[in-house]
Formats: C-alpha cells, sequence, structure tokens
C-alpha cells in the first residue's frame, strides 16, 4: 500500500491524505487551511477535478482544517463520517450558510455523507477502513486502521488522552487495534513548552472554583467543543442560570439527544437560552453564560455587567488571542485564561507508539515532525514532506 500526505506534513491543518493500492484510492480528510486568507489552491487530479479516479473520502471529524474542503471533491465520490459528528457538521454549516446569505453551500453535499459506526469495518474496494472513536476537542472524532495489501496503518487524526474519554483511547488500541505496521501520528502540541497538558477534569474543577466565586461569568468556548461544554454546565453552582444562544443550544440539543446514553456528561441538564426577560433573574441569581468573540449580540450582553465585575473566562486556544477582532472583544474585562489542549501531549504519543508497536512512524499535522525521532525512540521515523509517495 501507498500513503501520500498531499498536505500537513509541516504544518497544522489543511489535512488531506491518501491511501492507495494498484486498484483503489481513498484519502482521509479534505481540510483548510487554519490560515485562511492565505490559503493555497489545493487541487488533485481525479479527486476535485478531471474524471474521478477516488473511491472514497473519510473524515475523522468535524473541524474546518479536516473538513473544510469537502465541497470542492468530485461530487461522485462517496463521502463517510461518524454520525454524530455529521449532524454537528450540519449545523455549523446551517450557521455559517445563514450568516453569510448563502442558500445551500455544501447542504447537499453534507446531507449525502454516508455515516458508520464505532469498529465496524468497510470495505472500499481493496481497502478495509476501520473506525475507532477517540478524545478530542471535537465530539464523536475518530483514529482509522487501513489494511490493504497485507499490511496495516493506524492513522491517528488529531486526539488526546486527558479529556474525558482519554482512558479509553489505550483501552481501545490494546483491545482493538493491536499491532501496526505503520503509524501516521499527529503532532500539534509538540512545539509548545509545557510538556504535560492538564486533564479536561482538572480544569473543570478550576472553572467551578471561579463560578463559585464570581456572580457573573462569561465563557468564551467554541460552539463545538462539547466536552468543555458539558464539563462546565455540569458544574454550574445552584441556584444559578447557565445561557447561551440560540444556537449554540441547538448544538447541545443535538449532541444530549444522540449521545446521552454515552456519558450522563451530556445531558447538559439546565441550559437556557437568551432573551430579554431573563435579564432581571439573571441579575438577580448570577449566571454562567457562553458566549463567542465579534458576535454583536453577545458584545451587547457583555456590556450591560461591564461595571458589575464580571470575569470572562477565555477557554480557547491563547494563539487565537493575537486576532484584532478577539482583542477588541475582551478588551476592559477581567480575564482569565482557562483552557486545555483537544491534542495529545508527547506522553500520549508515546503511549500510542508503544502500544500498537508500528516498525513505521509518519509525524503529521506539526510544525515540527522533526521532535518525532526523540519520541520515537528505536522506532523508524519517516520525516517526508508533503506529496512525497511513502510505501508501507
Ligand atoms: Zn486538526
Ligand atoms: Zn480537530
Amino acid at each position: 500500500m501507498e500513503v501520500i500526505i498531499h498536505r500537513g506534513t509541516h504544518q497544522i491543518g489543511g489535512c488531506a491524505t491518501e491511501y492507495r493500492t494498484k486498484n483503489t484510492r481513498i484519502f482521509i480528510d479534505f481540510g483548510a487551511e487554519l490560515d485562511s486568507e492565505n490559503a493555497k489552491l489545493f487541487d488533485i487530479e481525479g479527486v476535485t477535478k478531471g474524471e474521478t479516479n477516488c473511491d472514497a473520502v473519510f473524515f475523522t471529524h468535524y473541524h474546518g482544517d479536516h473538513i473544510g474542503l469537502l465541497d470542492t471533491i468530485n461530487k461522485d465520490i462517496p463521502l463517510y463520517m461518524g454520525e454524530v459528528s455529521k449532524g454537528i457538521a450540519k449545523i455549523l454549516n446551517d450557521r455559517i450558510s445563514k450568516s453569510a446569505n448563502i442558500e445551500s453551500y455544501n447542504t447537499e453535499r453534507i446531507d449525502n455523507i454516508k455515516t458508520f459506526a464505532v469498529a465496524t469495518p468497510i470495505v472500499i474496494g481493496d481497502i478495509k477502513v476501520t473506525p475507532y472513536m477517540v478524545d478530542h476537542s471535537a465530539f464523536d472524532a475518530y483514529m482509522f486502521k487501513i489494511e490493504a495489501d497485507g499490511k496495516s496503518v493506524l492513522h491517528t487524526g488529531d486526539f488526546r488522552t486527558h479529556g474525558f474519554k482519554g482512558k479509553g483511547v489505550k483501552a481501545l488500541l490494546e483491545k482493538y487495534v493491536k499491532k501496526v505496521d505503520a503509524l501516521v501520528c499527529e503532532g500539534t502540541t509538540l512545539n509548545r513548552a509545557e510538556a504535560k497538558c492538564e486533564t479536561e477534569n482538572d480544569l473543570k474543577n478550576r472553572i467551578k472554583k471561579v463560578l463559585e466565586e464570581n456572580k457573573y461569568v462569561f465563557v468564551v468556548c467554541s460552539s463545538t467543543n462539547i466536552d468543555r461544554l458539558a464539563g462546565i454546565c455540569s458544574v454550574i453552582p445552584r441556584g444559578k442560570y447557565c445561557i447561551c444562544d440560540k444556537y449554540q443550544l441547538s448544538v447541545i440539543d443535538y449532541v444530549r439527544k444522540h449521545s446521552g446514553q454515552r456519558s450522563s456528561l451530556y445531558r447538559f441538564n439546565k441550559v437556557l437560552y437568551y432573551s430579554e426577560n431573563l435579564d432581571e433573574k439573571m441579575n438577580d441569581r448570577g449566571f454562567c453564560m457562553f458566549v463567542r468573540c465579534g458576535h454583536p449580540e453577545h458584545k451587547r450582553i457583555m456590556e450591560k455587567y461591564k461595571d458589575k465585575n464580571p470575569v470572562v473566562i477565555y477557554s480557547m486556544w491563547q494563539g487565537y488571542l493575537e486576532q484584532d477582532n478577539i482583542k477588541e472583544f475582551l478588551d476592559g474585562y477581567q480575564r482569565l485564561d482557562m483552557h486545555t489542549s483537544g491534542h495529545a501531549d508527547s506522553d500520549a504519543i508515546k503511549m500510542v507508539i508503544d502500544t500498537v508497536q508500528p516498525e513505521t512512524v509518519i509525524p503529521m499535522h506539526t510544525e515540527v515532525p522533526e521532535t518525532f525521532l526523540e519520541i520515537a525512540e528505536n522506532r523508524e521515523v519517516k520525516l517526508v514532506n508533503d506529496r512525497e509517495i511513502i510505501k508501507i
């Protein structure tokens, strides 16, 4: 089997990886680059242009750096995604279409995505793809085991082991994935100074304290970071309101409906959407409200409390704080930065390598692929460039 990382060997985001045999060609992810303003044209013969020569595209999860170029894929290529991931992608897309006033951007394509079930293989030609659910800041995210020509590769996608579902990662690798010939592994966090990531649970407990000690708390958080939202909702002090907007509540309702049985964490018991007739009660009893940077309505609500000493918990990646619109949104508020990464730290990557025992490790979704030389001692680490053919 051959593997080609079309994009992602030296960058985070814009992922697209090809797996092929003599007869079959599939892709994992087809993402947009994080820096959309400077994004380069991304065209692949037989996939986005020309006569179709690709049998399927599988998506690990709904983040834009993995599905962002979905609508550039030739219409006759089947797409696959986790069921809840597809549902969230659809809600996100509806919101983007509405705000950009575009009628059917992606809609049909998303509706037609086929879904897969955990640990149930899908056979495309002579390639077998088995999805395994992992812990990540996106809900319903998957690793894929790809088997063809007598070889096996584990494609991690984005994952971590310090979230609520983190412990399950090692267990599923041991029980289902077992040994593979090669590992295509993400390394997002490896250029950051801190070696170990705080657990989602410890972060939740720190946020709990802030909610107990402050009457008015706004939380800036990604609307699809479901585990973060669920964790915070589970520690709202008794008597206080938990507020968001209608769009955020539609995401929460979707997850509650489709994943309630996965864990009691996703019950989201007491979330209300904001309306002006809640103002008086919110003022009296205090609240935690989820907001998004740049949202004019959220900004207006925050301004009402500006002289009442509200706390703004910034619960997203620090890098975004450099952006002018975010700086402006948060300006003048008492800000607490409380976040933990959605990605594996080096211990988690080591654990995966030790568990699946690959002969070859191929880094991707990282700016520092060479750090894998230290992490994966005693293994062959293949440092490749975008579009290079790797034979497994
Ligand atoms: Zn990613
Ligand atoms: Zn992701």
